[in-house]
């Protein structure tokens, strides 16, 4: 049977793989691995492989394994992934160090307004709706712009980029079509805000990794490759 440090270390290669065949290097992309629904025993034992990132969908799940995983060995970085309603703005500006699922400027002053003054400021990605999709969150490509600009504003939060989750297509050319609108828009934005921290775009899972990679992503988002499948209650 394969263990959790088979799992993180065939993603690795994968990474490693999909950035050699780029051109690009391996550090150029970050692993962030996504625990939700597994226990925070199961992200101690990928923590001990060396991997720092973690993302959460579900707040008050992600709020109970931060708390349990305080004070390990290793200093533990948390990203919420999941969407982000008023009254849980709060928990992930007290306990997460990324909000990846920013799409509305109110969420975003939220955020600012209830960040600890003892925790350093709270990096944030803008979801963007890169596909279309009727049904999904994020902020419509067109209205990136005028978003970034006011969280740029904000100074409890360090806009680091934007963060996508495309309908599965299948087929790798298909993927980095859909990628590379990411890719073309996170350009645009980076050259009008001018910002060095500007740096992030969170896009590629378990089924699309490598044309994530291809298309310029900086940090994928992998959870069933590491954790497995998952069951939820
Ligand atoms: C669950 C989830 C992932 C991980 O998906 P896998 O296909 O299991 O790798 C990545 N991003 C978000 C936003 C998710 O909800």
């Amino acid at each position: 049977m394969k263990t959790l440090s088979d799992n993180l270390h065939a993603v690795q290669a994968r990474i490693a793989a999909a950035c050699a065949a780029s051109g690009r290097t391996t550090d150029s992309v970050q692993l962030l691995a996504v625990s939700k629904t597994f226990s925070a025993d199961d992200v101690r034992q990928v923590a001990a492989c060396g991997q720092r990132d973690f993302g959460e969908n579900y707040i008050q799940e992600g709020v109970d394994k931060i708390i349990a995983l305080q004070g390990g060995a290793q200093v533990l970085v948390w990203h919420c992934i999941g969407p982000i309603q008023s009254n849980k703005t709060k928990l992930v500006a007290e306990h997460f160090d990324w909000a990846h699922t920013v799409d509305r400027l109110k969420i975003a002053q939220r955020l600012n307004d209830q960040r600890p003054a003892h925790l350093a400021p709270l990096n944030v990605c803008l979801q963007v709706n890169i596909d279309g999709g009727e049904t999904k969150s994020g902020i419509a490509p067109a209205n990136v712009l005028v978003l970034a600009a006011e969280v740029a504003k904000l100074p409890r939060l360090v806009l680091r980029g934007l963060m996508t989750i495309p309908d599965p297509v299948a087929g790798f050319e298909r993927q980095v079509a859909v990628h590379a609108k990411a890719r073309a828009l996170f350009d645009e934005v980076k050259a009008a805000l001018n910002q060095p921290q500007f740096d992030t775009l969170s896009m590629g899972m378990t089924g699309d990794l490598e044309a994530a990679v291809h298309a310029g992503s900086t940090m994928v988002r992998v959870g069933t490759a590491i954790f497995g499948g998952r069951t939820y209650a």
